[in-house]
């Protein structure tokens, strides 16, 4: 039998096209819009996992601190609770690090530093960078960086090594993160969805801009994820008054800041006196 190889060539590129168009394509829960994506919530989930292994690992042991990991991951919960993808099933945890930083991994495995924590000082705050994270991944701004590191052929080590990821190091993995920064419009999505996330969680909205502000203050750092490819401080704290005053959002929430003393500040104290 004669193969017809242009023909094969049409009908297997076709088949092609047609699989990644029809597989990749999603909504995307916060846009509404269609976007097509190599990854799926289900192979991000499964990244998250082992990723969330070796930073535990790394830099969690020396955090267990029950009430503490207890009320950050309570305060989350209420974010989590208000998002566009409850059903991504969110984990917040704090790290010890000194960087005044916070990051997601794939699949809603957030973190924030105790450099972080001890910059912050009400629930308000905490709920904002808290926001702004979990926005990342509801957006699936992670997907889409990924989706476009493999487009443009970097190869992305995030996605390749899935196999071998439980020999990564921490290490590496902040490299990659670092590498991974997201873009501004994508950084500006996050901060005005976690705002709605915030504010509709119960928080006042003016816990975003105080965490601006103090973030403002951090210059001497440089962290993995919160500042890379942020817009500048000030034109944060500009167009997040300005979403402030256009939806309407109120400044009665709750703000935390006794809640914050006892569960953070003074445990933080107290797990430094135990070292
Ligand atoms: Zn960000």
């Amino acid at each position: 039998m004669k193969i017809d190889n242009k023909k094969l060539f049409v009908t297997v590129f076709s088949v092609m096209f047609l699989s990644l168009f029809c597989v990749g394509c999603s909504v995307n829960p916060v846009t509404g819009e269609e976007q097509f994506l190599i990854i799926s919530p289900e192979t991000e989930k499964e990244m998250g996992k082992e990723y969330s292994k070796e930073v535990e690992k790394e830099l969690g042991e020396s955090l267990q601190d029950v009430q503490l990991q207890n009320y950050v991951d309570s305060v989350g919960q209420k974010i989590a609770r208000v998002c566009h993808s409850p059903e991504i099933g969110f984990s917040y945890k704090a790290i010890d690090h000194n960087s005044v930083n916070a990051f997601a991994l794939p699949g809603g495995y957030i973190y924030v530093t105790t450099g972080m924590l001890k910059a912050l000082n009400n629930e308000s705050q905490l709920a904002a960078i808290l926001g702004h994270e979990t926005a990342h991944v509801t957006a699936r701004h992670i997907a889409q960086q990924i989706t476009m590191d493999f487009l443009i052929g970097i190869g992305i080590s995030v996605a390749s090594s899935h196999a071998s990821s439980s020999t990564m190091r921490v290490a590496d993995i902040v490299r990659q993160l670092e590498g991974m920064s997201f873009s501004r419009k994508h950084e500006r999505q996050a901060d005005t969805v976690g705002l709605d996330y915030l504010v509709k969680a119960g928080y006042s909205a003016n816990g975003m801009v105080e965490t601006m502000e103090i973030l403002q203050k951090q210059s001497t750092y440089r962290p993995i994820e919160f500042f890379s490819t942020h817009p500048s401080p000030e034109n944060r704290i500009g167009y997040i008054r300005e979403s402030i005053y256009n939806n309407g959002y109120g400044t009665s929430g709750k703000v935390g800041s006794s809640e914050y003393a006892a569960n953070i500040t003074e445990r933080l104290k107290i797990i430094k006196s135990r070292q």
